[in-house]
């Protein structure tokens, strides 16, 4: 590894920002004030799905949030979760939910994600708070993303002017990553390149990035010869593949060769470790803020 290496520490900023969280929590305590209230809405038994809600509620309970599960049968009718919804929508004591993705093939997400009241919208997917992360509005910015912006900031990365490459433009990740790095941000003006499966000759992109963010999904996709010495590296990637080295028979990889790029870059987020534990810090802020009204206070 070259020792000018950074590794960008995603767990340990994490735990600053919900240590961080907690404090605020306790100051709400101490005056008497509402405490912040997260629902989740999960649809099914998937594993993964599983795994993440109980992330989140177990969050939750660190910082001295109230949170409420809502488990909904597999074949939930779409007009049931709408019901759930609306009924989330007017319940006063709940400040900010999700409906955790995906959903089962016979509920049409976009109509769901619609039905979410753009305040309590706290995963940042309505197409109202898209478009107000679009404008630079006040808004709830979409976990992930959200997450990566945070690390900049803390490790003081520099952005502005840079030339920033997103691989993936999916609706939860790459595409809003593209809009909040060309924004007119203390942690944005980029020139961004967008790139998907359909890009031509993407390795020169790749190797013209200044900060290279990753998010296809596939394993050790990007290589030492991909990119240019002193890079920013942003791994967004997690693929559980099969190892017979760890005790669980699997491991977590992301979409950077990470022992062959590290040694060539000034920054690099590990997987695990690196942006995964950002999204959970994410939908923290965006609860606190929920259940302050500041979000829409400030247009209002
Ligand atoms: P997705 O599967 O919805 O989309 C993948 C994107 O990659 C598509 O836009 C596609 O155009 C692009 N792509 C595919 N093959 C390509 C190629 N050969 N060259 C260039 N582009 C190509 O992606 P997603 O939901 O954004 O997830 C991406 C990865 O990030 C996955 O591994 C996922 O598990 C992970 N992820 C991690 C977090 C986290 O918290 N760390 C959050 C969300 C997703």
């Amino acid at each position: 590894m070259n020792t000018l290496t950074q590794i960008i520490d995603g767990k340990l900023i994490s735990l600053q920002i919900q240590d961080e969280i907690f404090l605020q929590v306790e100051e709400l305590k101490k005056n008497n004030k509402k405490i912040p209230h997260l629902a989740a809405i999960l649809v099914g038994s998937d594993g993964a799905s599983e795994t993440y809600v109980a992330a989140k509620v177990r969050a939750c309970e660190r910082v001295g949030f109230n949170s409420t599960l809502i488990r909904l049968p597999e074949l939930v009718s779409e007009q049931e979760l709408l019901k759930k919804i609306k009924d989330l929508n007017t319940d006063s004591d709940v400040d900010g939910y999700i409906v955790q993705l995906p959903l089962p093939k016979h509920i049409n997400e976009y109509k769901i994600l619609e039905a979410i009241s753009p305040q309590k919208d706290v995963d940042g997917f309505h197409p109202q708070n898209v478009g107000r992360m679009a404008l630079n509005l006040p808004t709830y910015l979409p976990a992930t993303p959200f997450g990566i912006i945070q690390l900049l900031e803390r490790y003081k990365i520099d952005t502005i002017g840079k030339h920033c490459v997103v691989i993936g433009r999916s609706h939860i990740v790459g595409s809003p990553m593209s809009i909040l790095m060309a924004r007119n941000t203390a942690f944005g003006n980029c020139t961004v390149s967008l790139c998907h499966s359909r890009t031509v000759n993407l390795k020169e992109f790749t190797l013209n990035a200044d900060i290279l963010i990753v998010a296809l999904g596939i394993p050790e996709f990007i290589t030492a010869d991909m990119v240019k010495d002193g890079v920013v590296i942003i791994d967004v990637g997690i693929t559980r593949i099969i190892s017979g080295k760890t005790k669980s028979g699997f491991k977590l990889v992301g979409d950077v060769n990470y022992d062959e790029v590290a040694p060539k870059a000034s920054f690099i987020t590990p997987v695990p470790g690196g942006v995964g534990p950002m999204t959970i810090a994410s939908l923290l802020i965006n609860t606190l803020k929920a259940s302050r009204g500041d979000v829409y206070q400030q247009l209002d």
